[in-house]
């Protein structure tokens, strides 16, 4: 014998409507989760893939990103030059100059590839995304373009206490004194500028202190 099935609610006119009413105020008394953008920036994570940033002086053209790179949207040309030897006797060795390095982000799928590979740290993830064109040539950045990025990269963080300092950062470190040293103006220039403001610099008369010294201190006055 059929199990013979519920008999049906009768349906009450207006049911529908009261229920859509009653989700509209549930959701109208929560807290809104969407972002004005652009009128509020979004809070993104420290490791937000938004752009390559390029630190040419590390590159030292060994085309190691553009063989890696999926999609072949990394373009490098370069030259040889001869550098002279560094000591006299020595032998000249060459080296290779950037010519162009450029990529292009509407080919890239932010794979990241070329940012691990890459054997001196001259390539970095910036989180900038704004970099929207309305022409499509327009998003190959140029290496001067890639070097904008590198000052919107973020500082890695912080070391744990105690931890060895990483060799990149010494490098670094040797590489920035080294530039800083290079355009530093002639060690005899601010020297005599310094003698020249001392000179202008008005003395105290010698007499002075003893004046001071003579001047009557408070409490003194009228106990002789
Ligand atoms: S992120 Fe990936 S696709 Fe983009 S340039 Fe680097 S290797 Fe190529
Ligand atoms: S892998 Fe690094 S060093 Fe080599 S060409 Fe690319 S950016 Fe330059």
């Amino acid at each position: 014998m059929a199990a013979s099935l519920p008999p049906s609610r009768p349906r009450i006119p207006g049911s529908g409507l009261a229920k859509g009413l009653a989700v509209t105020l549930r959701t109208m008394t929560k807290k809104s989760v969407t972002a004005q953008y652009p009128d509020a920036q979004p809070d993104l994570p420290p490791r937000t893939r938004g752009v390559i940033g390029l630190f040419e002086e590390n590159c030292t053209v060994c085309m190691l990103c553009a063989r890696e790179c999926p999609d072949w949207c990394i373009y490098i040309d370069s030259h040889k030059e001869t550098v002279p030897p560094a000591a006299p006797g020595g032998r000249e060795r060459s080296r290779n100059v950037l010519d162009r390095f450029a990529i292009d982000f509407s080919l890239c799928m932010y794979c990241g590839i070329c940012i691990e590979v890459c054997p001196f740290d001259a390539l970095f993830w910036s989180p900038e995304f704004e970099y929207a064109e309305t022409d499509i040539r327009d998003l190959t950045h140029e290496r001067d373009k890639l070097r904008e990025w590198m000052w919107t990269v973020p500082a890695p963080p912080a070391l744990d206490p105690g931890a060895e300092e990483p060799k990149e950062l010494a490098a670094a470190r040797k590489a920035a004194d080294k530039l800083a040293a290079q355009q530093a103006p002639p060690a005899a220039e601010p020297h005599a500028d310094e003698q020249a403001r001392a000179a202008e610099r008005p003395t105290r008369p010698q007499g002075d202190s003893q004046q001071q010294t003579d001047q009557p201190k408070p409490g003194q006055e009228g106990s002789e």
